[in-house]
């Protein structure tokens, strides 16, 4: 599959369109997912174009795991959470809807059910409110 830059990771990278930021290196950025699975449910993309796992070059797939490596401690803590998902999808087939390759980190909890894959929007202030607390985290580690 052609990488297709009208994608809406292209343009929160471009800054055509806005996100909950919680972390941004050279190579690596991270924001909320707008349709939480659960509470702090944030995405990591590598800021080069790639479509999926397949697509990535080793290198970049490389960044992109790290930075989920170093945000995930963080994510965990802030959102008191007592687990993390980390989710890949690959293909529509798979799941996948938008076609940057991603990695999801999901915030589980004891007792608490996921919600839908790409469900309902979340609330505009929780997120920003979760966000904040998973920029905190990541600063102070
Ligand atoms: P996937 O289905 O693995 O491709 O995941 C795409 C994810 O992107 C879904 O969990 C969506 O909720 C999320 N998403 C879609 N549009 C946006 C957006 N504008 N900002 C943040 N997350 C988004």
């Amino acid at each position: 599959m052609t990488y297709d830059d009208s994608n809406v990771f292209a343009k929160i990278l471009r800054g055509e369109l806005p996100c909950h930021k919680v972390y941004e290196d050279d190579k690596t950025f991270a924001f909320m997912d707008i349709m939480p699975r659960a509470h702090g449910h944030t995405l990591v993309i590598p800021k080069s174009a790639a479509t999926d796992l397949i697509d990535v070059s080793p290198e970049t797939l490389c960044d992109t795991v790290r930075t989920v490596q170093r945000i995930a401690p963080a994510i965990r803590d802030s959102m008191e959470a007592d687990g993390l998902l980390i989710q890949q999808f690959n293909g529509a087939a798979a799941g996948q809807t938008v076609f940057h390759v991603h990695f999801h980190i999901i915030p589980r909890f004891e007792g608490v059910a996921l919600l839908p894959h790409a469900g309902d929007m979340g609330d505009p202030e929780v997120l920003a409110v979760n966000a904040e607390k998973i920029r905190q985290a990541i600063e102070a580690a």
